[in-house]
């Protein structure tokens, strides 16, 4: 691991998974990857209840995920 290479597959991340709110990456305060995908927390209340239902937050933002696909990426 080095630093420098680091952020090259870290995506560009747009929100909280926790809160929803519209963030950059260099902008939350932590980043990480939970089963395979890169969250982004806002603040550390919202880390706090991510560590606490972080299998419930990451299904809801699947869900969510799926959800705008299929709004914006139809094509039948
Ligand atoms: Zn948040």
């Amino acid at each position: 691991m080095n630093p420098q290479g680091q952020n090259n597959d870290i995506p560009e991340i747009t929100e909280c998974i926790v809160c929803g709110k519209p963030l950059t990456s260099d902008r939350a305060i932590c980043k990480l990857k939970q089963d395979g995908l890169w969250v982004a927390i806002c603040c550390p209340h919202c880390y706090d209840s991510f560590q606490k239902k972080s299998k419930y937050y990451i299904n809801k933002y699947m869900a969510l995920k799926s959800y705008k696909k299929i709004w914006h990426g139809q094509s039948e």
